[in-house]
């Protein structure tokens, strides 16, 4: 079965430096035969973004997005530079960690300016405390991508346990991608995990990308358990290679440069 997994990061843990672990997490993507992988890198780990943007060129299968603040001065400036300078593939925005609205002006501007780079853009929204706090709403999401409509968005984690108004906004907003990753397991013995099928269903697949979330999770043991939830729920054999690879590859081709 092939595999893309479009969510991952850095295992912090590792003694060394970013090119440490990368070689764990590029070795243990080819044990598991994932094929390829989406990288984040986050502004709050020790990794600096400018080695690991360095280190990324040599990696065939991985690609790596930058995360940014938007709330910088120089966050254009820093986009710029990680996807002409360094192997920066994307834009990641993260509103829960970083603090702020997912429709702030300033956050726009970098969507429009990741887009006009000619690199995709993704965009944490799994509501915790924090976040709800904060004023988490999906419109937000849906503003967002349609600021700049033909730059692709992915909203990751299917927003939590608002999944299903994602899943209603995602259909009125064509340039909103969407992946799995740590709601469907996170919610697991809860109803949320029935209904990221049931959008899955309701989406005939399109749009929607498998993720694991590693270090958080096992790449293994994610996606043994992730196959487990669709057999559940009776997935058909089409929307699990949609999800699992078909997606992630056409995007790849789309907009990964
Ligand atoms: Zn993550």
């Amino acid at each position: 079965m092939k595999v893309i997994d479009m969510h991952l990061h850095l295992d912090e843990t590792v003694r060394g430096e970013s090119k440490v672990a990368l070689d764990i997490l590029s070795r243990e993507m080819i044990k598991e035969g994932v094929s390829k992988g989406l990288l984040l890198h986050l502004n709050t780990q020790r990794f600096h973004f400018e080695d690991l943007g360095r280190e990324l060129g040599q990696y065939k299968n991985i690609f790596g997005f930058i995360n940014i603040n938007p709330m910088d001065k120089d966050a254009g400036f820093q986009l710029e530079r990680g996807v002409t300078k360094l192997n920066y593939k994307g834009l990641k925005l993260h509103p829960r960690l970083n603090g702020y609205r997912a429709d702030h002006p300033n956050v726009k501007k970098l969507f429009k300016k990741a887009y006009e780079l000619g690199v995709p853009t993704l965009v944490d929204a799994f509501p915790d405390g924090d976040s709800l706090l904060l004023g988490f709403d999906v419109s937000q999401y849906g503003r967002l991508a349609l600021s700049c409509p033909d730059a692709p968005l992915i909203v990751a984690h299917f927003g939590g346990h608002r999944v299903i108004d994602m899943m209603l906004v995602a259909k009125r907003v064509p340039n909103i991608y969407l992946n799995i990753s740590y709601t469907l397991l996170y919610y697991r013995d809860s109803s949320i995990t029935g209904d990221v099928v049931y959008a899955i269903k309701s989406m005939k697949g399109e749009r929607i990308f498998y993720g694991s979330d590693y270090p958080d999770r096992e790449l293994g043991k994610t996606l043994e358990l992730t196959l487990d939830v669709f057999d559940k729920f009776n997935l058909t054999d089409d929307l699990i290679e949609k999800v699992l690879y078909k997606n992630a590859e056409k995007f790849i081709t789309d907009f990964i440069k």
